[in-house]
């Protein structure tokens, strides 16, 4: 599993680290070129693939990408 996160458009509003089932995002404490403390996927081998986050985000931050076995 892959979590994509475009730092530079995330407006640090906090909805997908809520909205994340398996707390797999961070606010963190660096800026983006906006000003934003954006989020990281901390824990991204915790994800699930349920998809939550890419639909949630208000800016199409997230992307994610299903990696075959
Ligand atoms: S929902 Fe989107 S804009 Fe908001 S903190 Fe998460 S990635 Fe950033
Ligand atoms: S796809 Fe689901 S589990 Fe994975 S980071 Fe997004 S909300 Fe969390």
């Amino acid at each position: 599993m892959a979590v994509y996160v475009d730092k530079e458009l995330c407006k640090s509003c906090s909805i997908c680290v809520n909205a994340c089932p398996r707390q797999v995002f961070k606010i963190t404490e660096h800026v983006n070129k906006k000003g934003y403390n954006y989020v990281e996927a901390e824990k991204e081998e915790d994800c699930i693939s349920c998809g939550i986050c890419e639909s949630i985000c208000p800016d199409f931050v997230i992307h994610i990408e299903k990696t075959e076995n």
